[in-house]
Formats: C-alpha cells, sequence, structure tokens
C-alpha cells in the first residue's frame, strides 16, 4: 500500500507544478463529504469548482454511468450514439435553443462559440464582423481564443499577443454602446462573473445587452459554463432574466464529475460550421452523455431546481449575517442561487481563511482575488450549509 505521503511526495516530484495542492489526497466521497487517506471528512461546499452537482457517489449517476461503460464507451461523431442524440434533444428543450455541439471542457465550448459566431458572418458575406466584445474581469477559459476573452490580466500574461477582443467594465452598458460597431461578431457575457469574483450582473443589464446586439446585428453569447446546469436555481441564470441569448456555452456541472462541455444554439446559425469545419474525437461520447443524462434527469424529476432555490436563499441569509458581525474583515456577501460568496476586505489574506478552513474541513475557494465562493454540489442540504457557515464564522473570529 502507497502511503498517502508517498503519493504526496510523487505528486510533487511527477505532476506539473501550476497548481498548488495540499499534504492529503482524497480517496472517496459521499454526498457533500469528502475522505481522504487518513479517514478525515471535509464538508465540501465547492463541488470541484462548480462540478458535482449531485454530489460523490450519487447512486443514480454512479449507475449510468457503470451501465453505459458496460455497454458502449466511444465510437466518435462519424457515427450516432443514443445517449448522444438523447442528450441533444433534452439539452435543447431545456435551453430553449434548437442544436447542441458536442465537447470536453469548458474552454473548447467557449472556443466553438467564438468560431461559431465568426464564421457565421463569414459565410453570410459579413466577413468583416469578426471582433467580440468581452467583459473586463471575466473568464472563459485557457486556450488561446478563450484566453483572448477573458478580462484579467492575470491569466494572459506571457501569452499574447492575442486577437480580436474588445474588453469593456461589466455593468457599463454606454461602454458596451460605444464599443459597437459593424464589425462587431458577438458580445460575449456571463450572466454571474465566477471566477471573477462571484459578481452577479446588474439587474436589467443582459436584457439591454440583448436588444443592443440585435440592434447592431451581432450575436448575444451566454458563457453558462459555470452559472448553467441550474446552480442559480433555474436551468440556465439567463432565465431569470427571461432574455434569451443566440449561443449558450455550457460545461462544469453538465456531467456531474465525468468531463462534458456543450454549445447550443439557435437554428439560425445552423449552417455557420459545416461538416468539416469544426469538430471534437471525444465531444459527445456515450459515456458523458449518459452521465449528463443522469444528471439532467435527476435536476428535471427529483424537484432539484426548486431545492437549489430555497437552498440558495438560506446560504444567502447566513452569509449577509457573516458579513454584518464581521464588518472589519468582510467587505460584502453577494450571489445567486448556488454560486454565492463571502468577500473578504481588501488586505485580508483569503488564502489564510482559506486554508484555516480547510484544517477544520471545511473546502472552498477563492475567486476573484477576496471571495471565499461557495458552489457546492446542489444536493447540498440546510444543515451542511450552516455547519460550513459556523466554521467560517470561527475562522473569521480567529483571524489575526
Ligand atoms: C471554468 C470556466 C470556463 C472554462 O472551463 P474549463 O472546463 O476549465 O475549460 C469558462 N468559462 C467560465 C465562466 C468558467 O467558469
Amino acid at each position: 500500500m502507497t502511503t498517502e505521503s508517498a503519493l504526496v511526495e510523487a505528486g510533487h516530484s511527477y505532476l506539473y507544478p501550476n497548481y498548488r495542492q495540499p499534504p492529503f489526497v482524497f480517496v472517496r466521497g459521499q454526498g457533500s463529504s469528502l475522505f481522504d487517506a487518513s479517514g478525515k471528512r471535509y464538508l465540501d461546499l465547492y463541488a470541484g469548482i462548480a462540478v458535482s452537482t449531485l454530489g460523490h457517489a450519487h447512486p443514480k449517476l454512479t449507475a449510468a454511468i457503470a451501465a453505459q461503460a458496460g455497454k458502449l464507451l466511444h465510437v466518435s461523431n462519424y457515427f450516432f450514439n443514443e445517449p448522444n442524440v438523447r442528450l441533444a434533444e433534452k439539452l435543447c428543450r431545456l435551453t430553449q435553443m434548437d442544436r447542441a455541439f458536442f465537447c470536453n471542457s469548458g474552454t473548447e465550448a467557449i472556443e466553438a462559440t467564438l468560431k461559431l459566431a465568426r464564421r457565421h458572418f463569414h459565410v453570410q458575406g459579413q466577413t468583416e464582423r469578426q471582433r467580440i466584445i468581452a467583459f473586463r474581469n471575466s473568464f472563459h477559459g485557457r486556450t488561446l481564443g478563450a484566453l483572448a476573452a477573458t478580462g484579467q490580466d492575470k491569466y494572459k500574461d506571457g501569452f499574447g499577443p492575442l486577437p480580436g477582443v474588445t474588453h469593456v467594465a461589466f455593468g457599463d452598458l454606454s461602454a458596451v454602446r460605444a464599443a459597437m460597431g459593424p464589425d462587431v461578431a458577438g458580445i460575449l457575457v456571463e450572466p454571474v462573473q465566477g471566477e471573477g469574483g462571484v459578481l452577479p450582473a446588474p439587474p436589467g443589464f443582459l436584457r439591454e445587452l440583448r436588444d443592443l446586439a440585435s440592434s447592431a446585428g451581432a450575436l448575444l453569447l451566454a458563457d453558462e459554463v459555470q452559472t448553467g446546469v441550474g446552480r442559480t436555481g433555474k436551468f440556465l441564470a439567463f432565465q431569470h432574466d427571461g432574455v434569451e441569448p443566440d449561443v449558450v456555452a455550457l460545461a462544469k456541472a453538465l456531467g456531474g464529475g465525468v468531463p462534458i462541455g456543450a454549445m447550443v444554439c439557435k437554428k439560425f446559425l445552423q449552417e455557420a460550421l459545416p461538416p468539416g469545419s469544426h469538430g471534437s474525437t471525444f465531444g459527445g461520447n456515450p459515456l458523458a452523455s449518459a452521465a449528463a443524462l443522469a444528471v439532467l434527469d435527476v435536476l428535471e424529476n427529483d424537484g432539484l431546481l426548486a431545492q437549489v432555490a430555497e437552498r440558495g436563499a438560506e446560504l444567502s441569509l447566513l452569509l449577509s449575517k457573516t458579513a454584518s458581525k464581521y464588518p472589519k474583515l468582510v467587505e460584502c456577501a453577494r450571489g445567486r442561487g448556488l454560486l454565492q460568496a463571502i468577500v473578504l476586505r481588501e488586505g485580508v489574506d483569503a488564502r489564510k481563511v482559506m486554508t484555516s478552513l480547510q484544517e477544520s474541513g471545511v473546502l472552498l475557494t477563492i475567486a476573484g482575488g477576496q471571495a471565499l465562493r461557495f458552489s457546492p454540489p446542489l444536493i447540498v442540504t440546510s444543515a451542511e450549509l450552516e455547519e460550513g457557515v459556523a466554521l467560517l464564522d470561527r475562522a473569521l473570529s480567529a483571524y489575526a
């Protein structure tokens, strides 16, 4: 048996050192709990960065994956496979879209979105329309196209020059209006900036972007990689505003932990990417599709969406109370549904608070430098949220 410390040592020796993992190894999970090799339990309130929709070892997801693994894993997109066709149909219905393209990650879903937008206008003979408008503080992924759209220098340092994106302040409608022009293919926006620090779009902003894009003949592109699949209490966060984008990028929560991404779009965009123009070897494979189908099934048929709205309201209340209890340390609490954060004041060491929480057995992530982000499994219970916030309270009271 390899001991935990030997594994940690091997991890530090052989894995590429672009992350900073703490010195323990997770070996299993159950619901909203994770267990390390020594048997210590951690309350998982980050869900592997908003991915583990149904928590860990959910019986319906586990059964769907096992059954599909015993039947068919992969055939490539040269052929139809049943779980993928069913998933496409279901996803189109849930998002009010008409066509689904599958890939393996959020960054690939964004890449497909950007390529679709550009090529749509190319096919229409509007070859000059290739510029994208995106927002400062946004996060859209790590490939060069998605990185170009990302509005935070810390992700882009040393990778430039990057093409064709104008960044304006999030929420600033007149800045968007000023940046528009006949060369703009699309406006790319997160309804809640996730990595940027859990910043919901101001009320009415998404509607105004819709109107602006439509009147300028440009596309509205929604990055729902973090907010989609029920995270905010509706299937898409855009649905709170009753706004329909032209394209939606999804990933993270879609497979409940099995890698899958999707770009879904309106029918009028279906000629933009003809056969040969874009693709993915693994995209939409039967295994990932069966996992996503199981996730969507639980979301729809077990009343999970309504539950997210309730748990989200509870979490929001708990965090506002904590925020007002520690005014010297906490600037505010904000978020939507089960994507919430407590934002620490400049000068408060967020990493220190997060690490002390980790030692006490609660897992959160930092977003945008100062926000302690909650993105728990959607099956999280009221008691688990109370437990996590009580331990956060303790970590804040001990902060020196
Ligand atoms: C995580 C994220 C991405 C990138 O997804 P990956 O699966 O890490 O490639 C893109 N956009 C948003 C909003 C995200 O949160």
